[in-house]
Order: C-alpha cells, then sequence, then structure tokens
C-alpha cells in the first residue's frame, strides 16, 4: 500500500528532514513510526497526506507515484487517506456532527448515507449523544474522538495520525489508540507516528524508528512474511483494560 524508495526531504539551510528512507506497508498492517523530536516522523506522514512532496526518491500509495502527481489528482488521492492530528483541527464554526459529514458532503453523498455513516461513525467513537454540541463544548480527549469519527466516516483504506495523543492525558491517549486498533481490527490500515514510550512499550505492532531523518530500526517481518497477526493488538489492549483502568496508570 505504501512504498518509499529513497525518499528524501530538503529544506532551505542545509535541513536534511528525511535521508534515503526506504520501507514497504503493506495493505491491513498496523505501524508506528517512532524516534525523538526533530527525527522526520511528521515530515514522513506530510509526503503520505500530500502536503509535501520529496526533494528526493519515490513516494508510492497503492501504486501511485505521489511525486509525479498533478495538483488536479491529489484531492481524489487524498479522500482515500483519514488523517488525525495531534491538535485536533476540528472546525468550530459548526457541530460535532457537520465536522464528521463534512468529508461525505465534499464526496457529494446523499443526504441519507450522510446521516447514515455520520451517525454510525460518532457510534463507534462513543460520541453519538454529542452530535449536536460545538466541538468547543467537549474535552480533548472527546474532540480527537470526533477526529477519529472524521478520518473513518468515509471509509478510507489507510489512516495516518500524527502525534494523536500529545495534548492528551494517560487514560485518554489509551481510548484514543483503541479507535485507532478498532479501526485496524475493521481492514483499515494505519500509521501512527508517536515518541509515546508508554504506548510503544505495550503494543506489539511493526515499529519503524527514525533518528536524524534515516531509519534506524524497523521490527517489520522478512519479506514474504505476513504482518503480525491483528488480534494480537487488541488482545493487549484487553489486557490493559483487565488490569484495571483505561491505560492502567501508565503514562501515555
Ligand atoms: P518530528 O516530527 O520527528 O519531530 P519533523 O519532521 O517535524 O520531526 O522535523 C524533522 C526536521 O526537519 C527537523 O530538523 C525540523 O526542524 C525540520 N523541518 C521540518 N519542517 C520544516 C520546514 N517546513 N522548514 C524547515 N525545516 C523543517
Amino acid at each position: 500500500m505504501i512504498d518509499l524508495e529513497g525518499a528524501c526531504k530538503y529544506y532551505e539551510g542545509d535541513i536534511w528532514a528525511l535521508r534515503d528512507v526506504t520501507f514497504s506497508v503493506a495493505r491491513g498492517e498496523f505501524v508506528f513510526v517512532s524516534g525523538p523530536s526533530g527525527a522526520g516522523k511528521s515530515t514522513l506522514l506530510s509526503l503520505l497526506t500530500l502536503q509535501s512532496r520529496p526533494s528526493r526518491g519515490r513516494v508510492m500509495l497503492e501504486g501511485t507515484d505521489l511525486s509525479r502527481l498533478a495538483s488536479k489528482q491529489v484531492p481524489m488521492l487524498r479522500r482515500r487517506i483519514g488523517v488525525v492530528y495531534q491538535d485536533f483541527r476540528l472546525l468550530y464554526d459548526r457541530s460535532v456532527f457537520e465536522n464528521v459529514a463534512f468529508v461525505l458532503r465534499v464526496l457529494e453523498a446523499p443526504e441519507s448515507e450522510i446521516r447514515r455513516e455520520t451517525l454510525a461513525a460518532l457510534e463507534r467513537c462513543g460520541l453519538k449523544d454529542k452530535a449536536a454540541l460545538n466541538p468547543r463544548q467537549l474535552s480533548g480527549g472527546e474532540q480527537q474522538r470526533v477526529a477519529i469519527a472524521r478520518a473513518l466516516v468515509h471509509d478510507p483504506g489507510l489512516i495516518l495520525a500524527d502525534e494523536p495523543t500529545g495534548n492528551l492525558d494517560a487514560d485518554t491517549g489509551w481510548e484514543i489508540f483503541r479507535l485507532l486498533v478498532a479501526a485496524h481490527e475493521r481492514g483499515t490500515t494505519v500509521m501512527v507516528a508517536t515518541h509515546n514510550q508508554a504506548v510503544l512499550g505495550r503494543l506489539p505492532m511493526r515499529r519503524i524508528h527514525l533518528r536524524g531523518g534515516m531509519v534506524e530500526s524497523d521490527s517489520a517481518p522478512m519479506a514474504g512474511a505476513q504482518a503480525p497477526p491483528r488480534a494480537a493488538a487488541k488482545d493487549r489492549l484487553e489486557q490493559i483494560k483487565d488490569l484495571g483502568g483505561a491505560g492502567a496508570g501508565a503514562p501515555v
């Protein structure tokens, strides 16, 4: 689904945010991108969300070379991705329902479908009774759940999340990861950039670790091997829940 080949991103001032990054992510995988601040995580995600283009190398999404994409093709490809940011990026001049419905309106879905799918996405994220509220009336964790409902509502093949728990406390952070794992359970490919050690230490997913813009390590199985069974991550989350409290008191 994602193929990077020698991808580089250069900024003026001799800053190489990414250097020669090569890896592939198969459809249906759940991948963490980790690394200290400044390692290049956000830059990597920005290539995949088509907010920037590589200075060198190739970035492929479902077989499409993103560095060669014509500008007019960008919106169409973006609609196949759901994106979650650290700072939520909701629209505060409209209701929770309209924030989530927005993508379907852009896609010109029929009104009945917009209502059905928006309510289903809100329900999955535990927000059905908040649909009529303004996002400002919600807690940070609830606002991030709105962002996840918005990312999921049009059933994209890929969800990209950039430090989705960066502004949240520990227990709220685990709720967000539970929703991302649930999306993965339903078949969505998920890539999450985070330097959250509690999460990285407890969830057994593939981890691509960046340092200085380069891949320092990649826990991917050998080429041709199967991705780790999805059930493993879900079981782990259940164990955490069983320990008591959403995150068993672990800092997130
Ligand atoms: P991370 O998300 O891992 O914290 P970033 O991808 O944000 O890292 O940044 C990687 C490097 O690229 C850093 O040195 C950062 O200062 C630099 N960088 C990121 N965006 C820009 C930009 N728009 N202009 C110049 N330098 C940038």
